[in-house]
């Protein structure tokens, strides 16, 4: 082969315009690397579910008669990282000039960027393929907020839009119509789940002593792993839970552990499925479905993936690398050790950790609202923050994983996401959930042993960075409400919340 060809984990897009012929000149490679099981200490059957979809795509280009050099962490564990072990295979098969496809992750572009100076052969980046944006679009919308880029990409890949470029059914957003609590007898859908053996797989991540979290039965691995299975699941997502997808889009529960949400992340993070594929197949499904699925439905699942993903990924690669280091709001607390396994009498961290160490996945508001918020009220180190969420899920790779984590729900950017914290007190999780009724802590009660942790630190931490958000014209009203409390009481909450503090751990 005069040509190698690089394919990171991340990459698994059949359609690439890379394989649209078979050429004999042109020698693939995938490789199971330590640099990527220990950047972070990922859940298992995240590493499981990344190897072996690797493991299949290389199969399916080899069987397409392309020519794929798969290494295992066997083959690479001699190699002293990516950078070195490219440059053997490039001086093994003599090789004229490598291609790899853009890395989404600052961390890879940078290593990569600097092979063209270690390698005798030419070095080119190709495009993905993959995202509806340029690395670079942040800058096509200075300042602006997710909803105007949206807006604009809706224009552009003529989404949801009738004849004359105006969005259907009037309105851009339908977020009021969306966001319900779930009713106690509505059914939920039991999660299509993929049933893989992967304990030969599992087995050598244990002779390597690979460093994992949370739980896997490596003979039923529940991930789709090829774009057969993606497939599957997005056709079981249209069929079973489109329907309801915004009117429960932010409701929690203990009856069930993904609701209507797609599960789609993973299969979309490695490229398996275009996020265009499934917006123009969503908005198609529904034109033939009006009479069960409703507009508001269809629009808050594709504001998901053509608003926030790409938005995400713009301000990702704007202020990369220093988006990484903020901690606006200096928060330095170490996160509570039930993170890492799930027992605490807060009913509803119980269920979003409890799942997460379980399956991998927490759907959005668990995130953002439960794990997220609890972090942020306490005032946890968003570099701890960070490395949870990094790890623990199954669709965390950190472009996507930082400006959600550090930006939407720390507020360590100081408001490049989100207009306003997503703090929150037992007030909001009750109304979105059914976790309080069994709950150990008392939702109602601010003040002393006993009641919810969340609304003493709620005060707590909108008092205590009173500074940075009392003139946010969204929180004035909380001030305000905050003020009307008497001294005595409002010493109550706080105390409440310094002894809680002190015992993070224990909550
Ligand atoms: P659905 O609810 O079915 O949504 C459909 C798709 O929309 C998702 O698959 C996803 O691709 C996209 N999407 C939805 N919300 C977002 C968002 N805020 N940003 C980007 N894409 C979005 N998503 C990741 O893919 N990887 C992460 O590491 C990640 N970390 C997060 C950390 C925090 C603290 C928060 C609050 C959110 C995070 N998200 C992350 C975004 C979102 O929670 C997940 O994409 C979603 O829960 C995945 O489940 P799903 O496929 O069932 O999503």
């Amino acid at each position: 082969a005069r040509e190698l060809r690089l394919i990171l984990g991340d990459q698994l897009n059949a359609r690439h315009s890379w394989y649209r012929q078979v050429d004999s000149d042109v020698l693939y490679v995938m490789a199971e690397l330590r640099q990527e099981t220990d950047y972070v200490v990922h859940h298992v059957q995240k590493v499981l579910a990344f190897f072996a979809a690797m493991r299949k795509f290389s199969q399916a280009l080899k069987t397409a008669g392309h020519q794929v050099l798969y290494l295992t962490l066997d083959d690479t564990q001699d190699w002293p990282d990516l950078l070195q072990g490219l440059a053997q295979l490039c001086a093994t098969h003599k090789i004229k000039s490598l291609r790899y496809q853009a890395p989404d992750e600052y961390r890879l572009d940078q290593m990569l960027s600097r092979l063209p100076g270690l390698l005798d052969a030419e070095v080119f980046m190709d495009d993905t393929e993959h995202f509806l944006t340029s690395r670079d679009a942040w800058q096509n919308y200075p300042n602006s907020r997710m909803e105007f880029f949206y807006r604009a990409l809706r224009r552009h890949y003529r989404v949801l839009l009738d004849e004359a470029g105006q969005p259907l059914g009037g309105r851009w957003n339908f977020d009021q119509e969306n966001r319900h609590k779930l009713p106690a007898k509505q059914p939920l859908p039991s999660p299509l789940l993929f049933d893989e053996d992967v304990t030969e797989l599992h087995d050598q991540l244990q002779r390597h002593a690979i460093q994992t979290l949370g739980q896997v039965d490596p003979k039923h691995l529940i991930w789709p792993l090829t774009r057969k299975d993606a497939k599957h699941l997005f056709q079981f997502f249209l069929e079973h839970c489109l329907a309801n997808f915004g009117r429960y889009q932010d409701a929690m529960t203990d009856r069930g552990w993904s609701l209507f949400h797609s599960r789609l992340s993973f299969c979309l993070n490695t490229k398996m499925l275009h996020p265009l594929e499934i917006i123009q197949t969503t908005e198609n499904y529904w034109k033939t479905h009006q009479e069960q699925i409703s507009l508001a439905q269809v629009e808050g699942f594709i504001r998901q993936i053509l608003g926030w993903r790409e938005y995400v990924r713009a301000l990702y690669w704007e202020k990369m690398p220093d988006y990484a280091e903020m901690n606006e709001l200096a928060a330095t607390r170490p996160l509570p050790e039930f993170y890492w396994h799930g027992k605490t009498h807060m009913a509803c961290m119980a269920q979003a950790i409890q799942q997460s160490l379980e399956h991998a996945y927490a759907h959005h508001i668990q995130r953002l609202m439960l794990t997220g918020n609890f972090a942020l009220l306490a005032g946890i180190h968003p570099d701890q923050v960070d490395a949870w969420y990094l790890g623990i899920y199954i669709d965390a790779i950190e472009w996507v994983e930082l400006p959600n984590t550090r930006g939407m729900s720390q507020f360590a950017d100081g408001g490049w996401i989100a207009s306003k914290p997503y703090a929150a007190s037992a007030n909001y999780i009750h109304k979105m959930s059914d976790h309080c009724a069994g709950c150990h802590y008392d939702h109602k009660r601010k003040t002393g042993q006993g009641s919810c942790p969340f609304n003493s630190l709620y005060w707590h931490f909108l008092h205590r960075h009173r500074d940075q958000f009392c003139k946010n014209p969204r929180l004035a009203l909380t001030y305000a409400n905050w003020n009307k409390f008497s001294t005595s009481e409002q010493e109550a909450i706080l105390a409440t919340a310094e002894t809680y503090l002190q015992q993070l751990d224990q909550l």
